[in-house]
């Protein structure tokens, strides 16, 4: 396993390696490495020959409020742990001045992901998915992957990069893995660490929302009214918690839906804040029932 930082080296090493070995699979990470992104690793393996994880902290994606100075960062125990972990060829870890050469306010093309931010975390990160999609952009380009793996934990940056790689001619695939838990429930996140005993306690309120949202859907609730209220009541359970939103979306299109359609395909998604803390949570679900073409629907992920 080699470490790079360098955008052209990567770019060589990739060409090189595409060359001799075929497909190579991307795993785009910011680090602070737990069993969710090793999750992503396992799933990249096995699509590809050749498997390149990227850790990088990336600037253009945090409003000014948020956590950009204090998220984990530990360079050194992601490249061990993925050392450890085995059949990762390149570890791609360039700097700031690396991927924005004189400066992110210097950097005025963005990759603007539409009405694919209207809803879910869209409206409460303003910026975020226009950074999120410019720095994919800019990893394919350095990395140049035919697949890549993003887990389905975020759920909106997921749909966004599956249809920026379609709509932007990358002709790279994109492959969704399942949202790695906690025995509880909570899905592992880098930000979890930001808990204090009695917020992470409560956290797994979000975990029993989507759950409750899926159950509705599979068990033929058509009123997307009812299922968003089976979450509220869930959230609103934990005092602590302060809810940003409960949705049920399109799963191409991130709009909201209003009446179910037996065959489609919904996204249940729900945010909160514990303290200072902002936590997100969803499931792809599919509605029971025959679509359009008299396909019976099948199970959620
Ligand atoms: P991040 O380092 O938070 O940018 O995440 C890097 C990748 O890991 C993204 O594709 C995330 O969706 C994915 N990821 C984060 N948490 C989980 C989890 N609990 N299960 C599966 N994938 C995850």
């Amino acid at each position: 396993m080699i470490v790079i930082s360098d955008v052209d080296e990567m770019r060589a090493r990739s060409l090189g390696l595409r060359h001799s070995s075929g497909d190579l699979a991307l795993v785009p990470t910011m680090g602070a490495l737990h069993d969710g992104h090793m999750s992503l690793v396992r799933i990249a393996r096995q699509l590809a020959p050749t498997v390149v994880v990227s850790v990088f902290v990336n600037p253009s994606q945090f409003g000014p409020r948020e956590d950009y100075g204090r998220y984990p960062r530990n360079l050194a125990a992601d490249i061990e742990r993925l050392e450890e972990a085995g059949g990762v060829d390149i570890v791609f870890a360039p700097g700031v001045e690396n991927m924005y050469p004189g400066g992110v306010d210097d950097h005025v093309v963005r990759v603007v992901p539409g009405s694919l931010t209207d809803h879910l975390c869209g409206p409460f990160r303003p910026g975020h998915f226009e950074g999120v999609a410019t720095v994919v952009t800019k990893l394919f380009n350095a990395c140049m992957p035919t697949v890549a793996v993003f887990g389905r934990k975020d759920a909106q940056q997921f749909v966004i990069v599956r249809r920026l790689s379609r709509e932007l001619n990358f002709g790279i695939d994109i492959v969704g893995g399942p949202t790695i838990r906690e025995p509880d429930g909570l899905a592992l996140s880098s930000r979890n660490a930001y808990l204090n005993g009695e917020e992470r306690r409560q956290a797994t309120v979000l975990h029993e929302a989507i759950e409750a949202a899926r159950e509705r859907v599979s068990g033929g609730e058509l009123e997307s009214e009812a299922v968003v209220d089976s979450m509220i009541a869930r959230v609103s359970k934990s005092p602590l918690a302060e809810l940003q939103y409960a949705e049920i979306v399109d799963s191409g299109t991130l709009q909201p839906v209003r009446r179910l359609k037996p065959g489609g395909e919904v996204i249940a998604a729900v945010a909160a804040s514990f303290g200072e803390t902002r936590l997100i949570d969803n499931v792809f679900v599919r509605v029971p029932g025959l679509d359009p073409l008299g396909q019976e629907a099948k199970g959620s992920r």
